[in-house]
Formats: structure tokens, sequence, C-alpha cells
């Protein structure tokens, strides 16, 4: 199928002019014998290019321009599918904008059009053309350095669970792992992870349960939670625990279960955090949005898990605000090449912002990931690249450190 993929990138300094026209010649030829054809804008500093062609042509392509070491920081803009080129005569067309005025590389580029029907700005690829031209978005453009611009160094501060707390007959356990800032070089709450007895998942635990079984035994296992955290010595530490919406809409009680076990544990209630997902909750939001009052009432907070992956999303979010929400690896995994991914970010980051709403990112496992969302303006993760969730405790943290090099 006919396929557009649009991109922006970064030229690398090192890369001349003189190798940029013979970078575009090369590339000209390869695409002819694809018959990918396209359209590629240059700023002096940063690449904008369209490319059209069959989808099994364009997407090999896109990944070769993405594994080439002349330019960095490359952003999916758009990947589209229609049925007819844009520009089908072009090959692969360089324009250099410090060379034309915008409105008239813009002309120029219409000009070009050869669909059946007159290009229009109608079309979302070519208001890319035009907000790339008149450097709308600019100030999204993060220029992060490559992931081996870090290293990560353990603290090596791992707190051991005690075997007493470990081996109990309980018929589940927990896992823990830490939510960071990593530019403040402070953990700031450990979140307890359901496992069974052999460590396997949540998913593992939970089969075979369904209805009120299954929201008791999420509320029972909350007292393994608190009991191994109360081992832990957490002191002023923040304790996350996640729950099932329903769990606390479907069980009398839930709520006094809950701070009966955090005192019996050595917690205070201020510092815990219930996270939900927000998967079921919409359809007795009424019901839910009281028991969490309930819980805010007792001094618990409550975050929002899997932030934007749900039913409820901005809905929920406009019924009620939570303290956090997280959003999770399906959303920002690569983000720093993808722009939908990171304009849906943005757009999160200015709405919590403005409700003073915290923010964490859940699964982060790679350098740039990380970097990308700093500079967007979030500070708490939790991933991989900085802890793995330990059974046996509370595990070290290789905080991020900036190479001499770089
Ligand atoms: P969650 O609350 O978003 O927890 C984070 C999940 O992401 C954990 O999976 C963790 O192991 C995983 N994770 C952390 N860092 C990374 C990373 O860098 N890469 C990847 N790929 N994964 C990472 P886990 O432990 O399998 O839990 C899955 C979900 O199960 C949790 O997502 C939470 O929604 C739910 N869950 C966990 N414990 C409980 C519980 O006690 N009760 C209920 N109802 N749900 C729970
Ligand atoms: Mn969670």
């Amino acid at each position: 199928m006919l396929t557009t993929i649009i991109y922006r990138s970064h030229l690398c300094d090192e890369v001349s002019y003189a190798m940029l026209e013979e970078m575009v010649a090369a590339a000209t030829l390869k695409n002819g014998k694809a018959n990918v054809t396209g359209i590629l804008l240059f700023n002096g500093t940063h690449f904008f290019q369209l490319l059209e062609g069959p989808e099994e042509s364009v997407v090999p392509i896109y990944d070769a321009i993405c594994a080439d070491p002349r330019h960095y920081n490359v952003v999916e803009l758009l990947r589209d599918y229609g049925p007819s080129r844009r520009f089908g005569k072009v090959g692969m067309e360089l324009f250099d904008l410090r060379d034309q005025h915008r409105d008239e590389v813009l002309q120029t580029v219409l000009d070009k059009g050869t669909s059946k029907y007159q290009l229009a700005y109608e079309d979302r690829a070519l208001q890319f053309f035009q907000t790339f031209v008149e450097e709308g978005e600019k100030e999204n453009y993060f220029e992060i350095p490559t992931g081996d611009a870090w290293e990560f160094i353990s603290d090596g501060n791992a707190v051991a669970l005690p075997i007493t707390a470990s081996a109990s007959d309980a018929d589940c356990r927990f896992a823990f792992q830490p939510l960071i800032d990593p530019f403040a070089r402070k953990v700031v709450a450990i979140e307890a992870l359901l496992r069974t007895p052999s460590g396997d998942s949540p998913q593992a635990w939970f089969e075979g349960l369904s209805g009120d079984a299954l929201y008791a035994a999420d509320l029972q296992s909350k007292k393994v939670a608190f009991a191994q955290a109360g081992a832990l010595n957490l002191g002023a530490l923040t304790l996350s625990v996640n729950l099932l919406p329903m769990t606390l809409v479907e069980i009398p009680d839930a709520v006094d279960f809950i701070l009966q076990e955090i005192a019996a544990n050595g917690l205070v209630p201020e510092q815990v955090i219930v996270e939900f997902t927000e998967r079921e909750v919409i359809s007795r939001l009424d019901e839910f949005t009281r028991a969490v009052k309930m819980l805010k009432g007792a001094g618990i907070r409550v975050a929002i898990d899997h932030f934007g992956a749900g039913f409820a999303g901005l809905l929920l979010l406009a019924q009620f605000q939570p303290d956090r929400i997280k959003i999770n690896r399906d959303m920002i995994k690569d983000v720093h090449k993808s722009g939908s991914r990171q304009a849906i970010i943005h757009a999160i980051i200015k709405c919590c912002t403005s409700l003073e709403i915290q923010i964490a990112a859940v699964g982060v496992e790679k350098a740039q990931e990380w970097m990308w969302l700093e500079s967007a303006g979030i500070s708490q993760f939790q991933g991989y690249l900085f802890a793995r969730p330990s059974l046996t405790g509370i595990p070290a943290v290789s905080w991020p450190e900036m190479r001499d090099n770089a």
C-alpha cells in the first residue's frame, strides 16, 4: 500500500554541505530503484523529509535512514496511507531553506505536486511541511545526547528483606522497585509488586480468580505487602501498592482493612500511595470516587497507573484528580523517536502541571527515553534502566553519571 513517512532529524556537526549533497545524490539513486519518492528540507541544522512509496520499500529505507550516523535525534512525525503519491515525479529533491523565502519554498513544494487533486494544506502531511518551514513546534525539538553519554552506576545500597519476612507461609510475595528522581538523586517511593510464591507475575497470581474472589485476594495480598514493607524499615519513605479499582468498591470495609494493616506494621497512612489502573473504573465511577474519598480522608494518597492506556483516561481525570499519574511503558517506549508519543506526553504534562498532579514515567529501559522525558519536564522515573524489581528487598539504584568525554 502507498505509504508516507515524515521524519525530522539533526545533522551531525562534522557533516559538510558537500557531503550532504553527495548523500542526497546517493539517496536519489537508491530511492529511484525502490520506487520511493519524496522531498527533503534542510534548514542548516535540521532535516525534514517526506518519503512516499510502497510500504515494503519505504519502511526499510526509513529504517536505514534511522541508522545513518550522519544525523541523530530522528523523530518520526507521520506514518500514513493513501491512494496516490503527492510527489510522483520528483525522485528525491532537496530544498535548502536558507536559499529561499519561506513562502516561496512552500509554493515550490506545492508546485511539485503530482496528485490528481490540487495539493492543499488540509492534508496532514503538508501541514507538517508548513509547520517545519515556519519553525512552529521548534521548542519541542529536544537535542538529547546519544545514549552512551551517560553511564549508570549502582549505589550498592540494597536493603535485604529479613528471612523471617520473606519465608512467610502466605500464598504471595512482593517484589520492590524504587521510583526515583535521578537529577535530585533521590528515591521518591518504593512500589510493592505482587508475585506468586515462585516469583511469577501478578497475572499468573490472579489467574483462575474472578469476581469477588479476585477482589478479596487482591485486598488480602496487601497484608503481605505491608508486612514485608514494615520489615524493610522504610522510615519516612513512601510506599506504593497497587489495587484493582473494583476491589475498593466491591469489598466492604476495604479501606478499614488497609488502614489496619498499615498500622499493624508500623507504617503511617501518609506514607502510603494506592495506585489504580484506570481500566475498570469508569463503569462505577461514582462508587469508586466515594471509596477514594475515604482513602484520602484517612491520609492515603492516590495515583492513577497506566494513565492513558485504559478506557477512562481524560474523563477519569475530569472527575477526580489523583496526587500522581504514572505513564507506563506502552506510552513511553522509544518516545525519543516518536512524534505522536511526544505530542501526547507534552499534553499530559501540560494538563497535570495545571492541576498540580505529579507525573512519573514507568518502564524506562533506555537512556534516551529517560533523557527525552527529563527534557519534556518529567522528573520521576521507574524502570530497568535504574533498578529492576527485586524479590529480596529494595534493590540498589543505578544513578546516571555524565561521561567525561560527552
Ligand atoms: P505497574 O503498577 O505499572 O507496575 C510496573 C510494572 O512494570 C511491573 O510489572 C514491573 O515489573 C514492570 N517494569 C518496571 N520497570 C520496567 C521496565 O523498565 N521495563 C519493563 N518492560 N517493565 C518494567 P509487574 O510486576 O508484572 O506488574 C504488572 C502490573 O500488575 C502492575 O503494573 C500493576 O498494574 C499490576 N499489579 C502489580 N501488583 C499488584 C497488586 O498487588 N494488585 C493489583 N491489583 N495489581 C497489581
Ligand atoms: Mn503501579
